[in-house]
């Protein structure tokens, strides 16, 4: 197994923008690190340089301590996970896994040892006899995954595994790969845009946007400290609302009444025009259902709902909102940028589902202003 190094990598197609602008990345030896971003943000390039199959325009690519800029994938000793699994239809199970070790010239009975651990591994023994046509997209990713195992390669490398599979599939086989990397703790680097797969899965996340890294953090830093706008809004379904406000003092006016700020925060924003307030829907609740002491902590108003959406655990209420056209311009840009919906200017309120709020009636909603983000709109910078 191995750390993976990347400094300063830079891929150029021809002579446009960069598909990869100079990324530096430190990934430790077993460590689970997910790439992430909007289609074309060079998540793919970005792993098909790792293993090899995309020359590197500039930067150096160091895997367990040795720069392999210049070698052939076949050496670099990684083992990729593609999302059609690339198995031989016409193999069984058990030579689709040794293909590997055959290609190595391992005698037959080392051959039968090491497909029959990774089979025990990957709960396929019994399996072993099939052909790939015969078993279920899960079991094939299993093979696919088995032939890494044989291979005793120095990391995974996933591109979009998942991708082809249907909802409840690509459920179980999140747990599936999650549970694995965890009992081999192989080095494993797995691009998707679906951020369930994102904060599940990693250790830490890498952020990417037009060829360059937001954030790297966490799961739960990013979502709880997002560094600007685009991870913000990137990161948590529905989405976090941005709303306009003004600050005065230590206090933030957006469209949802006044926003008490704490001294960090405040001091952040001061002398600030026009900003963007980061409020995730969670953060709010229906006032009537918050008890007295909470209230205090936070910030109460009376709005109308336009529609709701009833989920059963939970439900969404539509807030819309007036803004500036300042504001209604920067917010359809990023939706651009984020490859999303476009972000009204309607805030999405999530709920507790026994809450008798009704479409089209006004009702009162409490904020817990302790967690607002505040962001610059032109930089896009996080304040706070
Ligand atoms: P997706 O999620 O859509 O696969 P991605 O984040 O993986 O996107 P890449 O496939 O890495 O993005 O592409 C990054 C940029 O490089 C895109 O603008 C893409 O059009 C461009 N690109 C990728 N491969 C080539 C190529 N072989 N020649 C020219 N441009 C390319």
């Amino acid at each position: 197994m191995a750390s993976i190094e990347m400094k300063d990598i830079v891929k150029q197609y021809g002579d446009g923008f960069p598909a990869v602008n100079g990324v530096s990345l430190d990934i430790a030896d077993g460590e689970f690190m997910i790439l992430v971003g909007p289609s074309g943000c060079g998540k793919s390039t970005l792993l098909r340089m790792i293993v090899g199959l995309e020359d590197i325009t500039s930067g150096d690519m160091v895997i367990g301590g040795t720069r392999v800029n210049d070698k052939a994938p076949r050496d670099r000793n990684l083992s990729m996970v593609f999302q059609n699994y690339a198995l031989y239809p016409h193999m069984s199970v058990y030579e689709n896994i040794a293909f590997p070790l055959r290609l190595a010239k391992t005698p037959d009975d080392q051959v039968d040892r090491l497909v029959k651990e990774a089979a025990d591994v990957l709960e396929l023994h019994e399996h072993l006899e099939r052909k790939p046509a015969n078993l279920s997209g899960g079991q094939r990713q299993r093979v696919a995954m088995g032939r890494a195992i044989v291979r005793q390669a120095e990391a995974f490398l996933f591109d979009e595994p998942l991708s082809n599979l249907d909802a409840k599939l690509r459920g179980q086989m999140r747990t599936e790969i999650a549970r694995l990397q965890r009992r081999l703790g192989i080095t494993t680097v797995y691009v998707t845009h679906d951020q369930t797969e994102a904060m599940t899965l990693g250790d830490r996340v890498c952020v990417l946007r037009k060829g360059s890294i937001q954030q790297v953090a966490s799961p739960r830093e990013l979502y709880e400290q997002p560094v600007n706008l685009f991870v913000a809004g990137f990161i948590g379904s529905p989405p976090m609302n941005f709303l306009p406000a003004t600050v005065q003092g230590s206090t933030l006016q957006t469209p949802f009444g006044p926003v008490e700020l704490d001294e960090r925060r405040a001091a952040a924003v001061a002398g600030r025009d026009l900003l963007l307030v980061g409020i995730r829907p969670e953060y709010f609740e229906d006032a009537s259902l918050v008890d007295e002491a909470k209230k205090h902590v936070g910030t109460t108003f009376t709005a109308k709902v336009d529609v709701t959406e009833w989920l059963g655990d939970q439900q969404y209420a539509y807030i819309p909102y007036e803004a500036p056209d300042q504001i209604r311009t920067r917010l359809r840009d990023l939706s651009k940028e984020l490859d999303s919906e476009e972000l009204r200017t309607q805030a999405i309120v999530s709920i507790d589902s026994t809450s008798r709020i009704r479409e089209g009636r006004e009702a009162e909603f409490w904020l817990d202003t302790r967690k607002v983000h505040v962001f610059d709109p032109e930089t896009g910078e996080n304040l706070t």
